[in-house]
């Protein structure tokens, strides 16, 4: 924003081209731009644009819009928009506005003022005009707006007497001195404000329009004079002066810093710069048959097929943005101007046909005749993004293809889950902001240790387990928890992982909270100092926005329409790419196939040893000191695998089901407090000191590239015999009950051939072994595979193809040592590289295709050059994720497996990239 000082409008006596300006092209610099078309007009006169893609990137969104309503007979004030590409010859050229600019802009005015009847400058019937950005894609607030250009002392005095209504003419003028004063010249909005005050207690008016006529010719004169002292010059009196020099003011927003951030943070790139639009002015403030309002042409919230709005009698469109006056709803509009709501109804028909979409309009009612200002593509929720494709489909304005390219993949959760009510939100108080790790909305009281959550649980309270961080063993408690709160991790820790399995709310690296779970507390800084949360205090936290509230902010729950499942059919219709979920447990396996799942893509093991009584015969078997030992406590968990894989190959009823052999590290499920080690060794009754040395022994630098993955069985082949008969005895138990079962062995962490192979061959020998033992005659089929997660994997997969009949892409190992990053600590600098544009995003959540998606396509395409069948799938975090899904399907993947909640998105992202595929 140029400083008062600093910038100061040119002496506005020149003469030239009859309008009483000189043109500025003494200062213009040269440009190809010449012979191009700079300016464009909208009008009854003559329409130069259109609503089309290649417009609206010359003329920006509201421009190209302008130009199509006005061809398709809407009732548009006429104007003519300034293109994105002036702008960009703006910057070229140094900041001086093109050559011959100008000269165009007084022709269209011309134009202008032969449509209207009215004239700039005239003080007989005096032409307004609005100047307003317009960029291609929508940058709501972000960049300047001046109305009421061409007001000056004469005709203010004309505006005043064509109206009837001087109070009007001067108000007008005061808005204009304002904004002009406050967006071209930089004059400090503060100065405007403290007069008006002024006048309201001179005037005794409670509020704005209270203030009588009198009080707003004097505050006009007041605002004159601020701008006088702070400019250092008069308040320019020539229109055309006036109109040059806004519109190098709307330019220069261009590269404002709100723009600039706004940019920044939506990801906008490649824009060269924004349009101007100049519009004649239309005023929804002449009185009582006036008004201005903001419309859907469908409900943006639920997607009802239903004009739904808000409007402001007697009031110009900022009143109603700003929220100084409470609108109506345009349901109310009937009582007030029945015909300008009939009008409406039409308008938004004749819209809808034409632009096939929701639109969000802006419209003003000047003395009962109604102008649209705007329209756009209405921004929408789940919800309603999925019921307005469905009922477009049966109003035949679009096609099913286009239904399910329409509906943005990610929105689909808001169906699935709890979300919070959405006016609760609005006035809820966010105590801090994590990464939104896995959507719902909790509310409840915080728990600081997993024990406390189950117990505080059972006891019926509905609590929030807060954690420094999550682990294994904390599952239990993340399990009765309502949510899941953390100060740290990432969106691949264990917490969101885990949550997101479940569909349980997680908000993960809210690191503003300091968490204490010894004084049962956290503190976070609040605007009205540092607070202190206990166990007695309420919380909410959104897992969908990663926001953390005080209070018990009011949810609502989920409802699964037919809309719903009409979508998913669709989306099955056009979708090549097959679907599994991940899941641990007969419930989730269950949920996973409602959704759609068709088998089962990861069975983490590893979960289904911290339950209830497993947890201490996996503490006896990893402190023996002998493998005969091991295996007499690992013949204590067969049971409950053999039991937990029959309830999961049942669940899925001869579906696939993909079972992973132990992958965390040992030290894991052993107590690291000395307190829990104390009560363990009780229990055990063991020496306390041997558990403490096994603690000490098994602890790793870097346990995340230690002794994990396969390199356990390796080390322990008794845990993969423990393993392959738990899931050869279900399979063989459910196939003697009539139960089709189809499991699958994944060896995780595999990074050699040879690995695999060993691994392959003891599997084998299992399973036959188990076979002969049952005397199963018939045949056990079950495939043997590999995770593919160490880069080394994916770059020597044509070798390790050799001894796997399926491969799977674990993405978030593989994400994890292809960057090096840490997946649990990613986000202690992932803001900074954000921040930075260091990275595109959290690769942990989208795949990285340049690295990471490189070895994907890498691996299988080495893996199936070796066996052409080859089955390749994904089982990370990124199987869920829409934008990795597309990635997935071009690579030629058989399928992607997610947690069961993402199964439904999975779906429909996975039509939408075969969809856009077919269309390139
Ligand atoms: C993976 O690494 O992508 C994977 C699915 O395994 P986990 O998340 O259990 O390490
Ligand atoms: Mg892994």
């Amino acid at each position: 924003m140029p400083t008062a000082t600093a910038r100061k409008p040119a002496s506005a006596n020149g003469t030239a081209n009859g309008h009483g300006v000189k043109p500025i092209s003494g200062k213009a610099t040269p440009s190809k731009l010449q012979a191009q078309k700079m300016v464009y007009y909208f009008g009854q006169t003559r329409c130069d644009g259109d609503g089309s893609p290649e417009m609206k990137k010359l003329l920006g969104g509201k421009g190209a819009n302008l130009a199509d309503m006005t061809s398709i007979g809407l009732p548009v004030p006429p104007g003519f928009t300034i293109t994105t590409e002036t702008c960009a010859a703006y910057y070229r050229a140094g900041q001086r506005l093109p050559v011959g600019l100008m000269n165009e802009v007084h022709r269209c005015m011309n134009m202008l003022e032969k449509e209207t009847k009215k004239q700039f400058n005239s003080t007989a019937s005096p032409l307004l005009v609005s100047v307003r950005s317009g960029a291609a894609v929508s940058m709501p607030g972000m960049m300047d707006t001046i109305l009421n250009l061409g007001l000056n002392d004469a005709t203010v005095e004309a505006l005043a007497k064509s109206t009837g209504n001087r109070r009007f003419a001067y108000d007008a003028y005061r808005r204009l001195v304002n904004m002009f004063g406050d967006v071209v010249m930089g004059v400090d909005h503060a100065h405007f404000e403290h007069e008006f005050e002024r006048i309201k207690t001179k005037y005794k008016a409670a509020s704005d329009t209270d203030v009588p006529e009198a009080g707003i010719v004097e505050l006009c004169e007041a605002y004159k004079e601020v701008f006088r002292k702070k400019v250092g010059e008069v308040f320019p009196q020539n229109p055309f002066k006036q109109l040059e020099l806004a519109i190098e003011a709307v330019f220069k927003s261009w590269n404002g810093d709100r723009a600039q951030a706004y940019r920044r943070l939506a990801n906008i790139t490649g824009l060269t710069g924004t349009a101007v639009n100049i519009q004649a002015m239309v005023f929804g403030n002449m009185g009582d048959d006036s008004g201005t309002g903001v419309a859907f042409t469908r409900n943006p919230s639920t997607g009802e097929n239903k004009f739904y709005g808000e409007f402001l009698v007697n009031a110009q469109g900022e009143d109603v943005v700003a929220g100084i006056r409470t609108p109506q709803s345009c349901d109310e509009m009937t009582k007030w101007d029945k015909d300008a709501y009939q009008q409406l109804l039409k308008i938004k028909t004749k819209l809808e046909k034409h632009y096939k979409e929701m639109q969000d309009i802006e419209f003003t009612i000047e003395r009962g005749r109604l102008y649209m200002l705007q329209t756009r593509t209405g921004k929408r929720t789940g919800f309603a993004a999925v019921k307005i494709a469905c009922d477009m489909v049966k109003e035949k304005l679009i096609t099913e293809k286009q239904a399910v390219l329409r509906i943005p993949a990610g929105d689909l959760i808001q169906l699935l889950l709890p979300s919070f009510d959405n006016t609760a939100k609005k006035i809820a108080r966010v105590l801090a902001r994590g990464l939104p790790a896995s959507p719902g909305a909790a509310v409840g009281k915080p728990a600081f240790t997993a024990a406390e959550a189950v117990k505080r649980a059972q006891a019926g309270e509905k609590v929030i387990l807060v954690r420094k961080e999550t682990s294994p063993e904390d599952v239990e408690g993340m399990h009765s928890a309502a949510g899941i709160l953390t100060s740290t991790g990432g969106m691949t820790s264990h917490a969101a992982v885990v949550a997101r399995g479940w569909g349980k709310c997680c908000v993960a690296g809210a690191g503003a909270l300091d968490i204490d779970p010894a004084k049962g507390h956290f503190t976070v800084q609040t605007d009205t100092g540092r607070r202190q949360f206990t166990r007695d205090d309420v919380i909410s936290i959104d897992g969908s926005t990663g926001e953390v509230m005080q209070g018990a902010v009011a949810t609502a729950e989920p409802k699964l329409s037919g809309d719903f499942a009409t979508v998913m059919r669709w989306a099955d219709k056009y979708r090549t790419l097959a679907l599994r979920t991940n899941a641990d447990t007969p419930a989730d396996a269950k949920r996973g196939r409602e959704f759609g799942a068709a088998g089962i893509g990861l069975c983490r093991t590893e979960h289904m040893f911290f339950e209830g009584d497993r947890i201490k015969s996996m503490r006896k078997m990893i402190l023996a000191e002998t493998r005969e030992e091991r295996e007499k406590y690992l013949e204590e968990l067969l049971p409950y695998q053999r039991d937990d894989f029959m309830g999961i190959l049942s669940a899925m009823r001869g579906l696939p089901v993909t079972i992973r052999l132990i992958d965390p590290p040992l030290h894991e499920f052993l107590p690291h407090e000395p307190k829990q080690q104390e009560e363990l060794a009780k229990a055990m009754g063991v020496p306390v000191d041997r558990i403490r040395r096994r603690v000490a022994q098994l602890h790793e630098a870097n346990p995340m590239l230690g002794h994990r993955g396969c390199r356990l069985c390796v080390t322990y082949p008794e845990i993969l015999e423990m393993q392959v008969r738990a899931i050869v005895e279900a399979t063989i138990d459910c196939h003697a009950n009539n139960i089709k079962a189809m499991p699958e062995i994944m060896h995780p962490l595999v990074g050699t051939r040879k690995e695999l192979e060993y691994l392959r061959a003891l599997t084998l020998e299992t399973i036959a072994k188990v076979r002969q033992e049952k005397n199963w005659q018939k045949r056990v089929d079950i495939p043997i595979g590999t995770m593919i997660e160490v880069p080394r994997a994916a770059v020597t997969a044509d070798e390790i193809a050799q001894a796997a009949d399926f491969f799977s892409f674990g993405t978030n190992d593989l994400t994890q040592m292809t960057f090096g990053y840490s997946r649990d600590d990613i986000n202690t600098f992932l803001p900074d590289y954000l921040h930075r544009e260091l990275l595109e995003g959290d690769p942990f959540q989208s795949i990285d295709r340049g690295g990471v998606g490189q070895l994907v396509r890498m691996g299988t395409e080495k893996g199936r050059g070796t066996k052409p069948d080859l089955k390749v799938g994904v089982c990370g975090e990124h199987g869920g994720d829409p934008k990795s899904v597309h990635f997935f399907h071009t690579v030629g993947l058989d399928y992607v497996s997610c947690s069961p909640f993402r199964v439904p998105i999975a779906r429909l992202a996975a039509a939408q990239a075969a969809l856009m595929v077919e269309g390139q």
